[in-house]
């Protein structure tokens, strides 16, 4: 049985063959993010879904070859309308990155985009909004923020949000600690254990502390 189905270079399909829901899994939407290369083995291997669908989308490809976050413009602030966007934006590399990916995003009822940081330190946290705090309190993270697709026009949330559709954006702290991998796996199984699509109990192996609402700030 084939696990996962390469529907185009850098995408991935792993499909139940049952109805809903469909979940677009993003990485590297930063091309230097590069905390959970092993989370494709693990799930090539290691998932098998009871419902649903996931997509799992490789982000900004031409940045990853190079190794840098993005080459023209950042890809997670250009998720817009065509009108809202700048001419350098338009004609950037990561605009056709931007269009290939938003093909699954309309797919998908939930979207999981996984980061980490180049910053030693960084704290571990989710951004999502009040629907999903109960499910990114599972994901294992110290902090939910909330309100960043009105802040922060243009990312994958902001696409989700326009839509009324719900995601979580998980950021796994460091690029290279070895634990950032873990933090994705168990991001993922926690979001589809959510939607009943793992066959096997999920276990947690972090607290979280806080829910920090950006709106509520500024
Ligand atoms: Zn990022």
């Amino acid at each position: 049985m084939k696990v996962v189905e390469y529907i185009e270079l850098w995408v991935f399909l792993l499909d139940s063959w049952k109805p809903w829901p469909t979940i677009s899994l993003i990485w590297w939407i930063h091309g230097n993010e590069k905390c959970w290369i092993e989370l494709l083995e693990y799930i090539k291997w290691n998932l098998k879904l009871l419902t649903g669908k996931v997509y799992g989308i490789m982000g900004n490809i031409d940045a990853i070859e190079n190794n840098v976050r993005q080459c023209d413009v950042n890809l997670n602030r250009i998720f817009k309308d065509r009108a809202l966007l700048t001419t350098k934006e338009k004609e950037s590399i990561e605009f056709r990155h931007m269009q290939r990916i938003r093909k699954y995003l309309l797919l998908s009822d939930v979207c999981l985009d996984i980061h980490s940081s180049p910053i030693f330190g960084s704290p571990v946290f989710a951004i999502c909004e009040e629907e999903m705090f109960n499910v990114a309190k599972s994901l294992g993270v110290e902090y939910i923020c909330s309100g960043f697709a009105e802040i922060e026009p243009g990312g994958t949330d902001y696409f989700m949000y326009m839509q009324s559709k719900v995601w979580i954006c998980l950021e796994c702290w460091f690029h290279g600690d070895a634990n950032a991998f873990r933090r994705a796996r168990y991001g993922l199984e926690a979001l589809l254990a959510h939607y009943n699509m793992l066959e096997r109990e999920i276990f947690y192996h972090y607290q979280y502390r806080n829910i920090w609402e950006r709106k509520k700030l500024i």
